[in-house]
């Protein structure tokens, strides 16, 4: 008798995409946009189209309790739904909560989860209408649904991107993953400087949404595709390559990297090409335009309350992404993003 097929041997993707096949035939001629993208696009009435994400976070997965407060942690559970709708180009409007927590939780523990929901919540104009409690006797599970709205026809989506195309992103890359590794106190914290320490932890524990820089792109028209970096940059420009049936090149030398990540990177000997190109967690949105377009996207998003866009690259034919300018033997090493499931 052949061993039954483990979630382990298809990872993340194959699963996803396996659901998907038996998911589908629930969809109707309303679903603009089903499984497969950031959030999925429904249309609502004549001029409107909702967008729908869920993310959860779960204790000892995706976060410890010993290094994520409870109020960060509910900060950075809605981040992640909100960077989703980012990526769609639209606008938040309500939100459903599902908490999971042992029955000996603490209760002001779960109102703290609730505080830093209720802060970002604020902070992006969505309301939090409701949810669901559940008992977890492993630890804390925070899952959010987030629906936003965007006009008819603007919708950023992973499968627009031509031959030809300029690909950029927000921001800085590979902050997250660093920062994840300085999260517990030792001989690698000690090694970075105290400011550094902060910066980078921040950018791993409360990420900023590019909701702002979205709704820019959707109502500008400017993007032909856009995702957000959750899995890791190499990963994520995957998804827009499979999606719009190109490939994609990267300048390793254009990709932005703070001074901060270099400096950490280098004291504590973490592999800064894993951290920009595989670590994931950094939220920025990264989108494709036509090369024509690219400095107009530049300037638009020279304004200081938006986060500045750097060229990284250029959409080609065929399929996957290739980096150029990196040493021998690191593509090949991290031609894989953060899989759930995979095995290590
Ligand atoms: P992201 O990293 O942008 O959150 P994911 O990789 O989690 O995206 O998901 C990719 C797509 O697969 C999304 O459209 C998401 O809605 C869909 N998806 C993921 N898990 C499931 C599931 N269990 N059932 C249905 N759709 C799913
Ligand atoms: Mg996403």
């Amino acid at each position: 008798m052949s061993e039954a097929k483990r979630v382990s041997d298809i990872g993340e993707f194959g699963l996803i995409g396996e659901l998907e096949a038996v998911l589908r035939e629930s969809a109707g001629p309303d679903v603009r946009v089903g499984i497969g993208d950031d959030a999925a696009l429904v249309s609502w009435g004549e001029s409107w189209d909702l967008v729908l994400t869920c993310d959860a976070m779960i204790e000892g997965e995706h976060f410890s309790s010993d290094s994520t407060p409870p109020r960060i942690l509910g900060q950075k559970a809605l981040v992640t739904n909100l960077s989703d709708i980012a990526a769609m180009g639209a606008d938040p409007k309500y939100a459903l909560l599902t908490l999971g927590c042992p029955p000996d939780a603490r209760v002001e523990d779960v109102l703290e989860i609730g505080r830093g929901i209720a802060e970002t919540a604020s902070q992006f104009g969505l309301a939090v209408v409701g949810g669901d409690t559940v008992r977890n006797k492993p630890g804390t599970i925070v899952a959010i649904t987030v629906v936003g709205l965007v006009k008819r026809g603007t919708a950023l989506l992973r499968s627009g991107a031509s031959v030809g195309d300029a690909v950029l992103t927000t921001g800085t890359l590979g902050d997250s993953a660093i920062g994840l590794r300085l999260l517990t106190p030792g001989d690698l914290r000690a090694r970075v400087d105290p400011e550094s320490v902060d910066y980078l932890k921040g950018r791993h524990l409360v990420p900023t949404p590019r909701v702002k820089e979205g709704k820019l792109l959707s109502s500008t028209g400017i993007a032909t595709a856009a995702i957000d970096v959750s899995d890791g940059l190499l990963a994520d420009l995957g998804h827009i390559c499979e999606r719009s049936g190109v490939g994609a090149v990267v300048d390793w030398d254009a990709v932005p990297i703070s001074d901060q990540a270099r400096l950490a990177a280098q004291s504590a000997r973490i592999d800064l090409f894993a951290a920009v190109l595989g670590g994931g967690e950094d939220y920025e949105l990264l989108f494709c335009c036509s090369s024509q377009d690219a400095d107009g996207a530049k300037q638009l998003f020279c304004d200081p309350s938006l986060a500045p866009v750097t060229q990284i690259g250029e959409i080609v034919e065929g399929s996957g992404v290739r980096v150029e300018g990196l040493p021998e033997g690191v593509e090949e090493r991290l031609a894989r993003g953060f899989d759930h499931f995979a095995q290590p």
